[in-house]
């Protein structure tokens, strides 16, 4: 989609620190971390949010979640992790292709409450 950031990464066009890609998402580092490896997962296909989008492309893209999420547990050893996903303006959306954040946690971090 035209002036979409995300989608942008997407086609390689704007570079991102990729932790992960197959062919129905991508994971790649939230330029703002948060905590160390603060990463956003995110479907290539553009949809605005996860309200917006299929029952199976939901799926897909939350099953891929805990392979992720162990992947960065082990290559950052965080203690634990925060999952968050919004949805619209109100909620604290800011870009308009659905993502799901993964924060990893450490012991003592002052990251996400
Ligand atoms: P939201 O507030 O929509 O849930 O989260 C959007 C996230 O995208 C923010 O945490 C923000 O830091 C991240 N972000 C915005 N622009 C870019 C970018 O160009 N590259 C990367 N890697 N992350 C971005
Ligand atoms: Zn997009």
């Amino acid at each position: 989609m035209d002036n979409c950031i995300f989608c942008k990464i997407i086609a390689g066009e704007i570079p991102s620190t990729k932790i992960y890609e197959d062919e129905h998402l991508i994971a790649f580092l939230d330029i703002t971390q948060t905590t160390k490896g603060h990463t956003l997962v995110v479907p290539k296909k553009h949809t605005r949010n996860l309200l917006a989008m299929a029952p199976e492309e939901a799926s897909q893209l939350f099953a891929k979640i805990p392979e992720i999420g162990n992947k960065l547990v082990n290559s950052f050893g965080a203690k634990g992790m925060n999952i968050l996903q919004n949805n619209e303006e109100t909620a604290g959306q800011t870009v308009f292709h659905t993502h799901v954040h993964l924060i990893p946690r450490y012991a003592e971090d002052d990251g996400f409450h």
